[in-house]
């Protein structure tokens, strides 16, 4: 019959490499969507809304969830509860 039996139903996938720690990261999804956001005629969250924000943070910058959240908490942390 067919022979497209990935597992949520994606038909491709990307293998980022953190620039940060080095960690590989495999996010799955349609190409037709990667497509649209990459030619700009989608925003990302709109064309690849079944992927979490952290997975769309990835194919953005290549971060990690890990070193992302990092990131993001010292910049917030910054001016903030500075103590002492
Ligand atoms: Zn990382």
């Amino acid at each position: 019959m067919n022979n497209s039996e990935n597992k949520a139903g994606f038909d491709s996938a990307k293998i980022v490499e953190c620039p940060c720690c080095g960690l590989h990261q495999e996010i799955c999804f349609n190409k037709k969507d990667y497509e649209a956001w990459q030619n700009g005629e989608e925003y990302i969250q709109d064309a690849l809304d079944y992927l979490s924000p952290s997975e769309r943070e990835t194919l953005i910058c290549g971060y990690c969830d890990d070193c992302w959240q990092e990131m993001n908490e010292v910049t917030e942390d910054g001016y903030e509860e500075i103590q002492g």
